[in-house]
């Protein structure tokens, strides 16, 4: 048993009533929150702990939870800044992605993995459908497993319409996601899961999809959609089914707690209300929206019809970071501009779509997503001692509107420092940029791609 006992935190517990605890400590025994309080901890407590941080000048917040991304965009980045979701995927991504090999994936994941916990993000869900190289998924998790991250494999696919070498048939589609389930769901003591993620309506069957739901719930896992996140796939939808991005997915049955509808930007009405009753979640990537022009997701009307929002920054390639503090920002400033209303949204939202909202995406809302006893202790120490921080009236504003990646201390994951004094220990962060430019190098000269990397 290991017990550590973090004092002098101003500890944002992103709880049910956004209680801000300041100062306060925390008892971490194993990988659980034992207890927490105001003030300094008692003599029994001080006496249990056998390692103290000091967090005297630091905020403790829930480690975020990045409910979306491609991590192989890694290497992808600005490529295309200057293009909507269709000719981006077109120009840019097919052509690159379909000469991706699994070494090469390997080396992309690691170098998102780590900018996510860096940035103070412990969970990633990493929507994965590149499998031009039937091993990339493996070597995706072999990543996460290397780093400590908590991880979802949201085992990605398309059986239709999509780039040739993108495609499988719904057989393939089956065999594969469950052999990876196999090999790695419940992988790193649990810190690992494997569910599947339909790619796009457009490049899905049917068959297909009803075959994928039954398998990932016959395994307890969810299944993670992109969804109406252009005006032109919903007109698409309309045009080849007769109907809109949500009622499809209800029709086949695919709604539900254990559902995640990334984007959702193009929901009419009736969208919202389905997927408020079915208890379906949203996914929202505000930066890749604007990045994309994409659209406005209605996140107010979702909160208001009491629709659980998680909080994601998208692949790198349409963002092109994967920072969580950033996500938080860019949700509030973006509704606030497009209502013209300056109280639509406060950080406590956008800290619950981080936290909470993440931890219901992962199937977690009784374990993760906020400081309680009881919970994994999986937390993120921000220093709040800088010039675009300090002095702080308000440590939720400060997290959402001021900080920064740089300005996480460390990063806990089920009581583990997986990063300490902003470095993962263990990690020659440089010889990874070498390593990694190298390789996304080699990629984009055998997909024929001009690039000027940066060495
Ligand atoms: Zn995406």
């Amino acid at each position: 048993m290991t017990t550590t006992l973090v004092v002098n935190a101003a500890i944002v517990t992103v709880n049910g009533a956004d209680d801000v605890i300041d100062p306060g400590w925390i008892l971490i025994e194993d990988n659980f929150i034992d207890s927490l309080g105001p003030g300094q901890p008692s003599a029994a407590v001080i006496g249990r702990a056998e390692s103290s941080i000091d967090c005297s000048g630091m905020a403790v917040m829930p480690g975020m939870v990045n409910a979306h991304t491609h991590l192989f965009q890694a290497f992808f980045r600005g490529l295309a800044d200057d293009k909507p979701l269709l000719e981006w995927l077109k120009d840019c991504i097919w052509p690159g992605a379909s000469h991706l090999d699994a070494e090469t994936a390997y080396l992309a994941a690691k170098i998102g993995i780590v900018e996510n916990l860096l940035g103070g993000a412990t969970s990633i869900v990493d929507h994965q459908y590149v499998h031009a190289d039937p091993l990339t998924s493996e070597a995706v998790c072999r990543a996460a497993d290397d780093l400590g991250v908590r991880f979802v494999l949201a085992r990605g696919w398309a059986d239709r319409n999509y780039h040739e070498a993108l495609t499988e048939t719904a057989d393939e589609i089956i065999s594969r996601c469950r052999s990876l389930h196999a090999e790695w769901d419940g992988a790193n003591h649990g810190l690992i899961n494997v569910e599947i993620g339909p790619l796009i309506p457009w490049g899905c069957s049917d068959e297909a999809m009803r075959r994928v739901i039954d398998e990932t719930r016959a395994w307890g896992r969810g299944t993670h959609h992109h969804c109406a996140e252009t005006a032109v796939e919903v007109d698409m939808s309309l045009e080849e089914r007769g109907v809109r991005h949500v009622p499809w997915l209800r029709d086949l049955g695919a709604l539900g707690p254990d559902a995640q509808l990334v984007h959702s930007v193009w929901l009419d009405d009736e969208e919202i209300d389905i997927i408020a009753q079915t208890g379906s979640i949203v996914v929202h990537c505000p930066v890749s929206n604007m990045y994309l022009a994409s659209g406005v997701p209605r996140i107010p009307e979702m909160l208001a019809a009491g629709v659980t929002v998680a909080l994601a920054s998208d692949g790198p390639g349409s963002n092109n970071r994967q920072d969580m503090f950033e996500a938080m920002k860019a949700s509030i400033l973006l509704q606030k501009v497009h209502h013209l209303e300056a109280m639509v949204l406060q950080p406590e939202d956008a800290l619950a779509m981080a936290c909470r909202g993440g931890a219901a995406a992962l199937a977690r809302s009784g374990d993760l997503g906020s400081i309680e006893t009881g919970r994994r202790a999986d937390l993120t120490f921000v220093d709040l001692r800088s010039p675009h921080i300090a002095p702080v009236h308000s440590v939720a504003s400060a997290l959402v509107f001021c900080a920064t990646p740089q300005d996480v201390v460390h990063v806990m994951i089920d009581g583990s420092l997986v990063v300490k004094d902003g470095a993962i220990p263990g990690l020659d962060l440089e010889a990874l940029l070498d390593e990694a430019t190298d390789a996304a190098a080699e990629l984009f000269s055998r997909a024929g791609i001009q690039s000027r990397l940066n060495r």
